[in-house]
């Protein structure tokens, strides 16, 4: 137990804190009606846009905390090391993103059913909002993997299966600038195949925060971004969650805001520290021998790794296998390994249809409004396009339309950075609506 808190301070060390700051950006999911959120203002978006920079200036703007607290520009992000700009070197949490002082990739909500209403019942005989920190199943290992997915998910998915063993994944939504989950085709296939295949898939949050150091407002927010994301691929979200660096603690009401949110919080027996030396096989395997070697002959494992470390993912995962099987142990979810019925491992949203369509370029559409983006195939059409989107959030707004504005104000939020990002990413991202994902074609 005390070697998991002893740990955490070598964690932290690899991800940034999260600051508490004056923040013009409310980091929770949009406000309605306008005010301080940067997209509202229509006159100043197409001017940022038009300005991406992804290498540093000599006049480039700074902020953060060691600029006097400097807020960004509109829609543009602070970078961990305090720099303004766009793209994944200034807008993707945990690491380079300073989500107090401008935008962050994470501050899009998904689309698809808020789940903020929904009925949470504690369903089997897991216990909820305290800590998991081992399987109860004799001579069972959980195979854990934090972070993705990654681009070693389609590799290990491929070693579990021929092996003929599950695991379980925590993924996060949107971190290390690799894209929403749930708008990423390659991630879409993976958390469909993850599912499909027997694994389980648990929640890593959607932006991977400390989750001591957020509200309980704001904890629920990256739980539910990351709920709705999942629900956008798979229709059901998870009852499991590991918050990241394993923060979560009474004090600050972490615990009991996930009892709230109906999880069960996971930690681990043992750590694989793959994060301590990313590449050292040996010292994982090492780490790995030690901890079963307490754990034989009868004893159980949840075992940690990080998708996103492939000497992890894929080689350590192999030679596990290989050894566990030979000691007769068995490999499974950690789901199993507690006695949790499948049934019990999410939730399904009771609203079940999507909050917006891509249909005949009408974007959203309840409450008798229905946004629409402009075709666009080229940077320029894009941020016409945006601007646009703005104009119509402007309008909705006045015509006070409620909920359904700040569904839009999400489309545009995210056109906006990809309008920023698109033609001059690598890979590079055309901008072409049908890459956006709100096509408006029928
Ligand atoms: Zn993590």
């Amino acid at each position: 137990m005390y070697s998991l808190f002893a740990l955490l301070p070598i964690l932290h060390s690899l991800f940034p804190t999260v600051f508490a700051a004056p923040s013009f950006l409310n980091h929770s999911e949009p406000a309605y009606c306008p005010g301080g959120n940067p997209g509202n203002d229509v006159q100043a978006q197409p001017a940022l846009l038009g300005s991406v920079f992804f290498k540093r200036q000599a006049d480039q703007p700074r902020c953060g905390p060691s600029q006097g607290n400097q807020l960004c520009g509109l829609g543009t992000c602070c970078s961990g090391t305090g720099f303004c700009g766009t793209g994944s070197d200034f807008c993707s949490v945990p690491q380079n993103c300073q989500p107090n002082y401008g935008f962050c990739d994470s501050d899009i909500t998904p689309t698809g059913p808020d789940t903020s209403a929904e009925q949470r019942n504690a369903q089997g005989p897991v216990p909820y909002g305290q800590f998991i920190f081992n399987c109860t199943m004799p001579q069972t290992l959980a195979l854990t993997y934090d972070d993705g997915p990654s681009n070693n998910t389609q590799e290990l998915l491929d070693i579990l299966m021929s092996a003929g063993a599950n695991a379980t994944f925590f993924v996060s939504g949107n971190t290390n600038g690799k894209g929403a989950i749930d708008r990423t085709p390659e991630w879409v296939s993976a958390i469909k195949r993850m599912d499909a295949e027997g694994h389980q898939i648990g929640s890593h949050t959607w932006s991977h925060p400390d989750l001591n150091n957020l509200s309980s407002e704001d904890r629920g927010v990256a739980m539910r971004k990351n709920e709705r994301a999942i629900a956008n691929i798979l229709n059901k979200y998870p009852t499991y969650m590991r918050p990241p660096y394993e923060n979560c603690n009474s004090e600050s009401g972490c615990l009991t805001d996930m009892n709230n949110l109906g999880y069960h919080v996971v930690a681990h027996s043992l750590d694989s520290q793959d994060w301590a030396n990313p590449d050292n096989l040996s010292a994982m395997v090492d780490t790995f021998d030690s901890g079963l070697g307490q754990a034989l002959p009868n004893g159980s494992m949840l075992l940690m790794q990080h998708e996103r470390f492939s000497v992890s993912a894929i080689n350590l995962t192999r030679y596990i296998l290989m050894d566990i099987t030979q000691r007769g142990w068995k490999v499974s979810t950690l789901a199993d390994c507690l006695g949790d019925d499948t049934r019990n491992w999410y939730r399904t949203p009771s609203r079940t249809e999507p909050a917006t369509m891509a249909i005949d370029g009408c974007v959203v559409s309840r409450n008798g409004f229905c946004g629409t983006l402009n075709v666009f195939t080229n940077k320029q059409e894009c941020d016409d396009s945006n601007r646009n989107c703005y104009t119509q959030v402007d309008d909705c707004n006045s015509a006070n339309k409620g909920a359904v504005c700040d569904d839009m104000k999400n489309i545009c939020d995210f056109q906006s950075l990809y309008c920023a990002s698109c033609g001059t990413m690598t890979p590079n991202i055309s901008c072409e609506t049908k890459d956006f994902g709100f096509s408006n074609q029928p």
